[in-house]
């Protein structure tokens, strides 16, 4: 099935808002087997819009819109599809009692003006939107399909997932599958040639990305259903749990932060941080976990040199070391863990950057850990701009907490 997306509203081309709806869609067609050849962006401007579908009309099977359906003069996405099936929109008297029925339960009249919310054409169906006024339109004729989503993307990933594509599934013959699984500890090279015999395989393949976050591997399969599609997949991913076994952390869209949270909540550890080139990143990503109030005791973080010491980071570590040593970090993961009474502490310091600082270059971090009766640490140069160097730093921190605690097993 060849695909499009459109993209509506002047909004998107002033800059104003960014086109997620198109990154949200284009990502789940390969999924479907549906082939995505065109994605375009128009204004709220009627007759060209109705150009750019009638055009779509021509050369896809299935134009996949996004805004324009709300009820103002701008809103012109029904207006275009009639123009391109040729067919005048009538009031739905069901969509018209559901309309006035949404704005009673808000304890307001219904403004007339809505009432184009309630339009269908006979070869337009109604898609459900518990999250908003406007229905989404799923009008079908002559072998072709243009449906039209609603702009705010939570009603539009709804109304995706909910509606159209279990649909789409239903009548695709090609169903993709995928699983990730994320690796950390080794390089892109060492992880392609130990699962060297794997990349033969054409269905179930397999390929292998550097992340922030690791090495990923990528297994896709293809079959006529979802079922099929990932029976395929389960050998080739348990060959691979046979070769990489230890240094896989994660599957799918697993972040390392839950991850490391599932293994302290395992194990029924708390965890503190006292924090300085990264100011609380550290913190903010281990609490982006849900659940992290089971073993995420405080954060503290130590800008200033004085304020290391007066939460327990002793001077003459400082003195003899510099602020900017793997000593000091090592100071300041022991200094949060006896400040928040947690079972692990981390420190964090280093040259965020751009400008050196004490002579050390920007990009160097010292991560270190301490449980009690150990600890590890991590040294390095790395620069690039100074977000990038604080989040190569948290990434190295959690990378570091799963070390020590699968250490300590
Ligand atoms: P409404 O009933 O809210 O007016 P609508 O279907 O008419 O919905 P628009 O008016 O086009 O949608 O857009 C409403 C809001 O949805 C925009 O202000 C923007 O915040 C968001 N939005 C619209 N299109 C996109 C898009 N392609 N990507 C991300 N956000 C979008």
């Amino acid at each position: 099935m060849k695909a499009e997306i459109v993209s509506i509203g002047t909004e998107i081309l002033l800059g104003d808002i960014l086109d997620t709806n198109s990154n949200y869609i284009a990502s789940r067609l390969p999924g479907l087997g549906i082939d995505l050849y065109y994605t375009s962006q128009i204004g709220d401007n009627r007759a060209r819009l109705a150009d750019l579908l009638r055009r779509g009309w021509e050369r896809s099977d299935l134009i996949l819109c996004s805004g324009g359906l709300g009820p103002t003069e701008d809103d012109v996405t029904r207006e275009a599809i009639c123009e391109v099936l040729e067919e005048e929109p009538r009031i739905d008297p069901a969509l018209e009692d559901e309309l006035r029925a949404f704005f009673a339960r808000r304890g307001s009249q219904m403004p007339e003006r809505n009432l184009k919310q309630a339009w269908l054409t006979p070869s337009t169906r109604a898609i459900p939107n518990p999250r908003g006024t406007a229905p989404g339109w799923w009008s079908e004729k002559h072998g072709k399909i243009i449906i039209a989503m609603p702009g705010p993307p939570g009603e539009m990933q709804r109304m995706w997932e909910k509606e159209v594509a279990p649909e789409l599934e239903r009548r695709s013959d090609a169903i993709i599958v995928s699983r990730t699984i994320k690796t950390s500890g080794l390089g892109e090279g060492t992880v392609d040639e130990m699962i060297s015999p794997l990349l033969k395989s054409t269905n179930p393949s397999i390929g292998v990305y550097a992340k922030p976050d690791g090495i990923h591997l990528r297994l896709t399969s293809k079959a006529a259903t979802r079922e099929e599609a990932a029976r395929l997949i389960e050998p080739l991913e348990e060959a691979v749990e046979r070769i990489l076994g230890g240094v896989i952390w994660g599957h799918d869209d697993e972040t390392f932060e839950v991850a490391v949270g599932r293994m302290l909540r395992e194990r029924g550890l708390t965890i503190a941080t006292m924090e300085s080139a990264t100011g609380g990143l550290l913190a903010s990503t281990i609490t982006d976990a849900p659940g992290s109030s089971n073993y995420m005791v405080g954060g503290l973080v130590a800008y200033a040199t004085e304020q290391k010491i007066a939460w327990g980071v002793p001077r003459e570590v400082i003195d003899e070391h510099g602020v900017i040593s793997v000593e000091t970090a090592r100071a300041m993961a022991a200094a949060a863990r006896r400040q928040c009474g947690s079972d692990i502490g981390v420190g964090i310091t280093g040259v965020a950057g751009p400008d050196p600082q004490d002579d050390k270059a920007p990009g160097t971090m010292h991560v270190a850990v301490d449980s009690g009766d150990g600890g590890d640490s991590m040294s390095y140069t790395y620069n690039q701009s100074r977000d990038h160097n604080k989040r190569r730093a948290v990434a190295n921190a959690l990378q570091l907490v799963r070390r020590t605690l699968l250490a300590a097993r």
